[in-house]
């Protein structure tokens, strides 16, 4: 175990075969956290030597969406550092060499076991209803046996020689004490017949190597650990502090996966999600301050977030919340910053979209949306929401069939009430500000003697298409004289 106040290293380790996902993107950011907290370092390093269930091209999401969060490492790929390389692909030398060492001191051997032998024999012991575990067959082989098989060119994996009946125990930050037999363990295999390591094996000598001193990843490697402890007893590495977080399942209880709906961080940046929302929410998976406080900045998090407050019961992961959460945040954002997300949200939606007919163009946005920020801040809980509250102030808008029948069975009569709207606003002089249009249209609603309600329903489906838009008379101020009254003729051209 670790000196109290050593230096602290910590390391989020991905295997690169999809997306960082929230369960991967909390253990990261727990990870970052307490480095933050303890002035330690945050290392990234790609487990990368799964070959079956690689995916190259997603190490560069996984790091494209850990620096989206801001969780920049402080050792790792494109960061270097003394410990490199961080990428165990590269380090396949380094476990030759210490699996030449366990070999010599007898501590690992070859097995020549085909799988196809290994896999009958496994499935014979299922079928008798007991435990399988490896039965050291080729423990037995004499040096020159192994010499011949190998100069024959026959396949080879090499299993770790698990001590037998040896109680392995460690204590998680989380689940507390754990005490292991290894009679429950096989001979694991550490080096496959391909030459590449297997997890346990190349993750204790990396954490080794790499001094981390506080191992923190999701339950599910809870199990792993007694295996690794074997691998740093071996080589008489010190090994570290463990803290398993606990499982996130969705709102069925079942772990979360992609069955629960978008669990990528990638895809809460397309929906439109802030980092520091994604972040606060990640944070209360698993752990809590008070049990009621849910509003964490990033910076508070580093000064509240300790690793003994991390609780064992699974978390469910509660979409409502996070959507909640992120409304707060653009609430509360200064505007210049939610001008720049906003502006880029728009920007993406255009190039999807590949809109070319542009009412008033790109420029138009830029000027109009420091106007625009205020009707609609407190509306949107993400900043896709924006698109349908912002775009109609400079796209041009189609009217949809309901909005073109929308009046034809109701009482009022829609051409009479635009013209006079038409009119009035064509009369507001000087600057066209909300105030003055404010003031010409209830005049409307006087002379009619027709509620304001109904005339402003008349007056958001024609310059709006819908029944509901940002404050009508701001819209109508952002909007300008020409463009409004262009829509007001367009409109009393369709249902006239
Ligand atoms: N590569 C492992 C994973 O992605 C890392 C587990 C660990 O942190 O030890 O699950």
């Amino acid at each position: 175990m670790n000196e109290k106040n050593k230096d602290v290293r910590v390391r989020f380790a991905p295997s690169p075969t999809g997306y960082l996902h929230v369960g991967s993107a909390r253990t990261a950011f727990f990870n970052w956290l307490y480095a933050a907290k303890t002035g330690g370092k945050f290392i990234l390093r790609i487990e990368d030597t799964d070959i079956a269930r690689h995916q190259e091209e997603t190490i560069n999401l996984i790091s494209e969406s850990l620096k989206w969060l801001g969780l920049n490492w402080d050792e790792g790929p494109e960061a270097s550092g003394k410990y490199g390389p961080y990428r165990q692909s590269l380090r396949t030398d380094i476990y030759r060499e210490y699996t030449l060492r366990l070999i010599q001191e007898k501590k690992a051997y070859y097995c020549f076991c085909s799988p196809e032998e290994l896999k009958e024999k496994r499935e014979n012991k299922i079928k008798e209803g007991k435990i399988y575990k490896y039965n050291r067959k080729c423990l037995k082989l004499t040096p020159e046996d192994i010499q011949d098989n190998i100069e024959s060119g026959k396949p080879y994996a090499i299993r770790f020689l698990v001590p037998e009946n040896k109680t392995i125990n460690f204590k998680d930050t989380v689940y507390g004490d754990i005490t292991v037999n290894t009679a429950s363990i096989e001979d694991f295999i550490i080096i496959r017949s391909n030459g590449l390591p297997t997890y346990n094996y190349s993750v204790a000598i990396d954490d080794a190597l790499m001094k981390i001193t506080h191992v923190i990843r999701g339950e599910d490697h809870l199990s792993n650990t007694p295996k690794q402890i074997l691998i740093y007893n071996a080589f008489n590495f010190n090994f570290p502090d463990f803290t398993h977080l606990p499982m996130i399942l969705g709102q069925d209880g079942q772990k979360l996966s992609k069955r629960h709906g978008s669990i990528s961080i990638e895809k809460y940046i397309e929906e439109g999600f802030v980092k520091e929302a994604i972040l606060n929410y990640l944070a209360l998976l698993g752990w809590s301050y008070d049990e009621k406080t849910t509003i964490f900045s990033t910076s508070e998090l580093i000064k509240k977030f300790e690793l003994s407050s991390i609780n064992k019961k699974p978390s469910k992961f509660d979409y409502n919340k996070l959507l909640w959460i992120n409304g707060y945040y653009i609430r509360n954002m200064d505007n210049s910053r939610l001008k720049q997300l906003l502006e880029k949200q728009i920007r993406n939606y255009l190039a999807s979209k590949n809109i070319i007919d542009l009412e008033n163009g790109v420029k138009q946005l830029e000027q109009k949306i420091e106007k625009i920020i205020p009707l609609i801040k407190e509306r949107i809980k993400t900043l896709k929401e924006s698109i349908d509250l912002i775009s109609p102030f400079f796209i041009k808008i189609s009217y949809s069939d309901e909005s073109k029948t929308y009046f034809k069975n109701k009482k009022v009569n829609a051409p009479d009430i635009l013209n006079r709207v038409y009119k009035a606003l064509n009369e507001v002089s000087g600057k066209f500000h909300a105030k003055d249009i404010e003031k010409n249209l209830r005049l409307i609603s006087e002379r009619l003697n027709l509620s304001f309600r109904k005339i402003a329903e008349v007056i958001r489906i024609a310059i709006w298409n819908s029944t509901i838009s940002p404050p009508l008379f701001e819209t109508i101020e952002i909007l300008g004289k020409e463009l409004t009254l262009k829509r007001i003729n367009e409109y009393i051209g369709i249902i006239s």
